[in-house]
């Protein structure tokens, strides 16, 4: 199989989650080869990066360049496209970044292209069976993908349990004489922090979160009463905040917050990938829902079909029990 590279998003210098899973998703593609990493940036932050990286990566390809300070993926799609050979398969996470420049960057390497894979069901020389969600979740695709022509792969956030500490000690090349030419259209302008509201989801260890299975805004107190007994936050699912039952900031998901909490509680919640992608950090999931084919039960150590609207008040009342 061709050469193996993933590439990894990081911020301030620390890795994003999708680092070690990309190298556990690489090693089901092709066990013996050698997964190469390429992280982009500038600075101190990103050769804190890199190191970070070989502990999962036998060698670390960095491109600093002051144009690469912020993540561009017009930029980063040329750099990727200059730098990869034409038959090399690119791995990176299915997140909002990851959207913007896999589709292009096979374009432009006129390679296979696969979105949102979950799973590697088997390779049989070059041709991989990946698994993807149909149906919002309710079907699982198993897709063929042929990969001698190179492929971009991008890949769901957290369906590779991964060991976050990486204990090996791969090499950080600097390529950064091969960055090449980054002129490109769209330009960073600046960051603008998400507002936190009077409560800060990010920040909670516990959190209770409610989806459109809540089925009505007097509902809510509920699921407060609960996280009240627990000492937890209250976050949810974009359609209670599209319904105005929950302000913005207590939205969880990819255009919502990433939270990072060591329980979530998700009642009333499918499992979209747009609401999964907001939860980082790999938490303890425990997920209640009237449907047992939910997706959310895919990902939750503990599932429970029940209805949530007798199950939130007999766990308060257990809770105040002692
Ligand atoms: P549903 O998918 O409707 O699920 C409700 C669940 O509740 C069902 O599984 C049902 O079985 C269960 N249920 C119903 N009644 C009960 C009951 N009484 N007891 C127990 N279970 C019950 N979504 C996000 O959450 N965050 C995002 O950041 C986000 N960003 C998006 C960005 C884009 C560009 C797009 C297109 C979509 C985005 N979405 C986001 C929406 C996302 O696709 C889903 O529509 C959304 O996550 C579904 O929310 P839900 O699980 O609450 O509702």
């Amino acid at each position: 199989m061709a050469q193996l590279f993933a590439y990894i998003a990081h911020k301030e210098g620390v890795l994003d989650d999708s680092a070690p899973e990309l190298a556990v998703a690489a090693s089901k593609l092709d066990t013996a080869s050698q997964v190469t990493a390429i992280l982009t940036g500038t600075g101190p932050d990103l050769e804190t990066a890199c190191q970070e990286a070989a502990k999962f990566y036998s060698t670390v390809w960095k491109f600093d360049n002051a144009d690469l300070g912020y993540p561009n993926a017009e930029q980063i799609r040329k750099l990727l496209a200059g730098v990869v050979p034409a038959d090399g398969i690119i791995l990176m996470a299915h997140d909002t970044f990851g959207m913007d420049l896999g589709p292009g960057l096979s374009i432009k390497l006129n390679s296979t292209y696969t979105a949102d894979v979950m799973g590697v069901d088997g390779v049989d020389g070059n041709v991989a069976t990946l698994v993807r969600q149909e149906y919002a979740g309710m079907a699982h695709a198993h897709v063929t993908c042929d990969l001698s022509d190179g492929a971009v792969l991008t890949f769901r956030p957290g369906s590779f349990q991964a060991d976050e500490d990486g204990a090996g000690s791969g090499v950080v090349e600097d390529k950064s004489g091969e960055v090449g030419d980054l002129t490109a259209k769209r330009r960073f302008l600046e960051v603008v922090e998400a507002e936190t509201g009077d409560v800060d989801i990010t920040k909670a260890d516990v959190l209770v979160s409610v989806g459109r299975g809540i089925e009505d805004e007097e509902n809510i107190e509920i699921a407060q009463e609960l996280a009240d007994a627990m000492g937890a936050v209250v976050s949810c699912s974009r359609p209670i905040v599209d319904a105005k039952w929950l302000e913005k900031p207590r939205q969880v998901g990819t255009s919502g917050q990433t939270v990072k909490p060591k329980v979530y509680l998700a009642m009333g919640i499918s499992g979209s990938f747009q609401h999964l992608g907001g939860i980082k950090g790999s938490p303890f999931i425990v997920a209640v829902n009237k449907n047992p084919k939910a997706p959310i039960f895919q990902v939750a150590d503990v599932g429970i079909v029940e209805d949530i609207l007798d199950f939130m008040p007999e766990l308060t009342e257990k809770i105040q029990e002692g």
